[in-house]
């Protein structure tokens, strides 16, 4: 199975991606989580993306499109995959097709989770991750067991640093202009399923997966 996670920021693309792993035993490729890692290692790509991701801005696509383009050529993609937060511009779409192509395999779906600006500014605000393992949680929606401690590792959980009120505006305002066009882009190409996300996380998983089922 080879999915697509898109829809705007705080939709709940990685906490649905995480569900489905453990489901189907597919990796979930996020690119954010890939930057965050890169960034706290403060490897060249990091510095570079830091300075975009800090802004809500994205990092450029010959950038991004070079590490899933290394990332999908690992041994665990063989059985299928779920990219979350990947494509985020025509462009980075054009250059998945292409390799795709040069893999010889093709997109099953591109699930889009469809959630109303106002509710995702309560998701950014009450968002909490862990330091250690990037477990996500929400202080009303989705609290783990004890406050500010991860349920998984234990980790001491925080605040993103792209999630302040002012960085949150501008990424809603960058998905408006440079993501939302792939709806249209994906839906020409029959591949656009879209979810209603502003549900509790165990409804939007349901309904996932009875899509996948072929339910949908
Ligand atoms: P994305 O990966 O799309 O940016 P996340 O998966 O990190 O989004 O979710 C954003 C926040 O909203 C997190 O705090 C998460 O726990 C919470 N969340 C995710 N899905 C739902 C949902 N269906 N209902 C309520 N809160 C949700
Ligand atoms: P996310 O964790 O998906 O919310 O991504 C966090 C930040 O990482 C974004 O605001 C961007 O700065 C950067 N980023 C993640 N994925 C991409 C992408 N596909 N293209 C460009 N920038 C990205």
């Amino acid at each position: 199975m080879r999915i697509v996670l898109m829809g705007p920021p705080g939709a709940g693309k990685g906490t649905q991606a995480k569900k489905l792993v453990e489901t189907y035993g597919i990796p979930q490729i996020a690119t954010g989580d890939i930057l965050r890692a890169a960034v706290q290692e403060g490897t060249a790509l990091g510095k570079k993306a830091k300075e975009y991701m800090e802004r809500g801005l994205l990092v450029p696509d010959d950038v991004i499109t070079g590490i899933v383009k290394e990332r999908l050529k690992e041994i665990d993609v063989e059985k299928g995959f779920i990219l979350d937060g990947f494509p985020r511009t025509i462009p980075q779409a054009e250059s998945l097709e292409k390799i795709l192509e040069e893999m010889g395999v093709k997109l099953d779906a591109v699930i889009n989770i469809v959630v109303p600006q106002d509710e995702l500014i309560e998701r950014f605000t009450g968002r909490r991750v862990c330091e250690i393992c990037g477990a996500t949680y929400h202080v009303k929606y989705n609290p783990p067991k004890q406050e500010g401690i991860c349920d998984k590792c234990g980790g001491r959980l925080i605040v993103r640093a792209d999630d302040e009120v002012k960085t949150v505006e501008k990424r809603i305002d960058v998905y408006e202009r440079e993501t939302k066009p792939l709806i249209d882009y994906y839906r020409s190409k029959n591949l656009l399923v879209n979810i209603d996300g502003n549900r509790p996380i165990e409804v939007v998983f349901e309904e996932i997966k009875g899509f996948l089922r072929g339910e949908g």
